[in-house]
């Protein structure tokens, strides 16, 4: 590959491809509840540092493995949704703002791995770990680690461009969010000619839902509510149980429900245990909820971000509804 697209003055790019490369044994972890970006990162450098050089152990973790979806990438198999032994040379967490995020794995992986490469694009980032790869402009992780393997001058297999264009699919909604740049097409343009498929990646990911989803659709519809250009929906474990679903963190449902008109941010609160509440927000162009999602001990971007608090749903309604008003009603 030419590296025409690398920014090369970053120091941390260099002491990346370094430790990689003095590494025997690498561990790579990503994000609970994982999207398209997490486990294409988690597979599209997997694949990579695999192809690179075999004789190298490459482990790939990540809490409850991978959703059934993103099934069809290469090395699925491979993702251990659990950790109990092992210790590396090097551990690279990728899509992750910050170590809680990485979950069961990740702690497990901290503690059994000198260095850590903090692999992410999230403006909340904490900065975690020994090296920082964080483009807060890159539209996905997968564009930062293409800058990775771009800066190492490795070719792109179809095993790795296929995971990779599958994280900017994701993370864009289809190049259709405000941070898609020319260069953003750039990249998928070159991942196309190492052998992804759009087309595919796109109805396997945006095109897709299973049908038991869409049934804790219909279940919480009747909870929608629009005031004050804020749109929320609520998700209780009873609506889980009377659908039969395990899943509360879909999230296309916040997606779905900003595409309202009258409203300029969404909400869906999500009671993921007795006491515990995540939520996940979209705001139109030009508002940002990833400060409130920050505030809240949460993190994302502007358009997209979320959060889980220790506090029972109703309560955390009614913490969060008057704030997302005041972001709803300020100038965009
Ligand atoms: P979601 O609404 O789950 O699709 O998440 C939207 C964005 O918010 C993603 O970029 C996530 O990484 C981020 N996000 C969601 N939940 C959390 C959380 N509990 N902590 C930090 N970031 C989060
Ligand atoms: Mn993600
Ligand atoms: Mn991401």
């Amino acid at each position: 590959m030419t590296s025409t697209l690398t920014p090369t003055t970053n120091p941390h790019w260099i002491g990346a491809a370094q430790a990689i490369a003095a590494a025997d044994s690498i561990l790579i972890v990503t994000h609970l509840h994982p999207d398209g970006d997490a486990i294409g990162s988690l597979l599209g450098l997997g694949n990579a540092l695999r192809s690179l050089d075999p004789s190298k152990r490459i482990d790939l973790a990540v809490d409850e493995g991978v959703p059934s979806f993103l099934n069809f990438l290469t090395g699925v198999d491979t993702v251990q949704p659990v950790l109990t032994e092992g210790a590396w040379d090097l551990m690279i967490s990728v899509d992750a703002s910050d170590e809680a995020r990485t979950g069961l794995v990740g702690a497990y992986g901290r503690a059994h791995s000198p260095v850590v490469i903090n692999l992410d694009h999230h403006i909340s980032n904490t900065m975690f770990g020994n090296i920082h790869l964080v483009i807060p402009t890159a539209v996905s992780a997968t564009e930062v680690i293409f800058d990775l393997l771009d800066s190492m001058q490795l070719t792109i297999p179809s095993e790795v461009a296929i995971p990779l264009l599958t994280g900017l699919v994701t993370d864009t909604l289809g190049f259709r969010t405000s941070n898609t740049v020319p260069r953003t097409l750039e990249i998928a343009m070159r991942l196309m000619q190492a052998g992804a498929s759009l087309r595919e990646i796109t109805a396997r990911t945006l095109e897709s839902m299973e049908y038991n989803a869409f049934n804790l659709w219909k279940q919480v519809f009747p909870s929608v509510i629009l005031e004050d250009g804020v749109i929320s929906a609520v998700v209780r474990l009873s609506d889980l149980a009377a659908v039969g679903a395990t899943d509360p963190t879909d999230s296309g449902l916040s997606s779905f429900l900003a595409k309202i008109n009258e409203a300029q941010v969404a909400i869906v609160f999500k009671e993921t245990l007795e006491g515990q509440t995540s939520i996940s927000m979209r705001a139109k162009y030009g508002y940002d909820v990833a400060g409130l999602a920050l505030s809240l001990g949460g993190g994302g971007h502007k358009q997209a971000a979320g959060a889980t608090l220790d506090a029972p749903i109703d309560q955390v309604r009614a913490q969060v509804i008057p704030l997302l008003k005041a972001i709803a009603n300020g100038t965009p």
